[in-house]
């Protein structure tokens, strides 16, 4: 037993003989939103097969993630299999609105209707597990205090957490380029959208991390949000490799926010989707960050 006025020598000297082993490891957490069906998909694809290739991918790396689903949008046997894939591989799944319901285009009563007629279908998939997790579709959690107050309020009453998100690099905008260029066969394209994945991703990272530090003061653990759309059954096994790269360990998303930074939820009314940073930022009336042009614009025109 060393003693203790050795140990921060022993520190340094764990740095400088292996710095990769000394960095401090990161939690995040993957959420996958729009169960079963996001965004079109290529031709000759189906859900089904996408959600074996992500699911796959997360295995093979050692990851867990979880799903939110849209029970209205099921249509068929295809989007039964997805969710049946999604299930059998112990992952989880939580409610995003029976109809991916916009809080800020309806009325609060209409709204909480659409949280509750997802639940039959929740207790269906998940008859054992904790499936009391929201996840507000566009990130529209209240434009008003009012509204956001009373769905605060009613999701509580009814035994929810709020599913946040630290880490958005808008993968849901790729799908569907992704489905238009495979379609057409434009190979330099599809590249082009997987290069411009990883490389938003590689930088949202790094963004939510230096946000943690300046609202914080120190690293937290991350929710990253995902869709289940079909560019993502190519590049999760990327992104995991990415998440790994920055020293980050995929969690389940009820340890993730665990974390003492979850531990409110801040009380504010935000015109458009929000982030957890976003919230923070508001309630703290800080100014948001400097953003990099995006790249919505292109993936929109892509292909078309
Ligand atoms: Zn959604």
């Amino acid at each position: 037993m060393p003693s203790t006025r050795a140990l921060p020598f022993l520190a340094a000297l764990a740095l400088l003989t292996s710095p990769a082993a000394a960095a401090p490891r990161l939690k995040v957490a993957l959420t996958f939103d729009d169960l079963p069906a996001h965004g079109t998909m290529p031709p000759g694809r189906t859900r089904s097969q996408m959600t074996k290739e992500i699911v796959a991918a997360l295995r093979a790396g050692g990851a867990t993630a979880f799903g939110f689903l849209n029970a209205k949008a099921i249509d068929g046997a295809d989007d039964e299999d997805v969710l049946r894939v999604w299930r059998e591989a112990g992952l989880p799944l939580g409610n995003h609105a029976f109809s991916h319901m916009d809080l800020h285009k309806n009325t609060a009563e209409a709204f909480e209707q659409d949280v509750v007629a997802n639940e039959e279908t929740l207790q269906r998939l998940m008859p054992r597990e904790d499936w009391r997790w929201f996840r507000f579709p566009y990130l529209n959690m209240g434009d008003t205090l009012e509204k956001r107050r009373r769905i605060e309020a009613f999701l509580s009453r009814r035994g929810y957490r709020v599913a946040e998100v630290t880490i958005s690099f808008n993968d849901w905008a790729y799908h569907d380029p992704y489905a238009r260029c495979r379609a057409r066969g434009d190979r330099q394209s599809v590249d082009w959208l997987k290069s411009t994945y990883l490389e938003e991703a590689r930088q949202s990272v790094d963004e939510a991390r230096a946000e943690a530090r300046e609202l914080y003061g120190r690293e937290i653990a991350h929710v990253m949000l995902l869709h289940l759309g079909d560019l993502n059954a190519v590049m999760t096994k990327p992104l995991l490799a990415l998440l790994r790269e920055k020293s980050f360990d995929v969690v389940p998303l009820a340890e993730a926010q665990r974390d003492a930074a979850y531990a409110e939820r801040p009380d504010v009314a935000i015109p458009h989707g929000a982030t957890l940073f976003d919230e923070v930022r508001a309630q703290k009336q800080r100014p948001a960050p400097q953003r990099r042009e995006s790249v919505l614009p292109r993936l929109a025109e892509l292909c078309r």
